[in-house]
């Protein structure tokens, strides 16, 4: 794959985004995940993030288990314009609903920050025989560090959330970010 430096910094100044929206949703009492929507120009469409501890608002989903941050992004965004020159940005690899929502919305691009062993959808979207999936470029964990940030960020909620083996496998990937929690 070929990436222009242009390119990779954008990746990267908004991934950074989306982990300071994580780092907001753990403040506010829902799940560390930041997400944004971004056009080929660089332009931000929207900004979500997690909001499953908090209330729904007439401007905002919340309240519940399907108030994840990709979620939140896409009933900001509303109807999309050229949804293919989409990219989705997230801290955490999307979940089966935002990933089938991202297809379904038929998004170009998904890059997250930290991979999520358990409830990640990214080898669906990458292997699935289904077409609209398989247009999604995927862009999976490209900066290190910024991995390792937002899996530090999102272990404590792994194990809460997670069944054991989930958090066994979150134990294997990043056995650095999860000891000791
Ligand atoms: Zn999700």
């Amino acid at each position: 794959m070929t990436t222009a430096p242009s390119e990779t910094t954008q990746h990267e100044t908004f991934l950074r985004e989306t982990l300071a929206l994580a780092r907001e949703s753990l403040k506010q009492g829902s799940s560390p995940i930041g997400a944004l929507l971004v056009d080929k120009n660089g332009q931000i469409v929207a900004r979500g993030r997690n909001r499953t501890g908090e209330p729904q608002t007439a401007e905002r989903v919340g309240d519940a288990s399907v108030a994840h941050a990709e979620m939140d992004v896409f009933f900001q965004a509303g109807k999309l314009e050229n949804p293919q020159e989409l990219t989705l940005y997230s801290s955490l690899e999307p979940c089966l609903m935002c990933g089938g929502a991202s297809a379904l919305l038929e998004v170009g691009r998904i890059v997250w920050a930290t991979a999520d062993p358990w409830g990640g959808a990214g080898r669906l979207l990458a292997w699935s025989n289904h077409p609209a999936m398989q247009e999604i470029e995927i862009v999976p964990c490209p900066f290190p560090e910024l991995e390792t940030e937002g899996a530090s960020l999102f272990a404590p909620e792994a194990k809460k959330a997670f069944p054991d083996k989930g958090w066994a496998l979150w134990r294997k990937k990043y056995p650095a970010e999860t000891e000791g929690i």
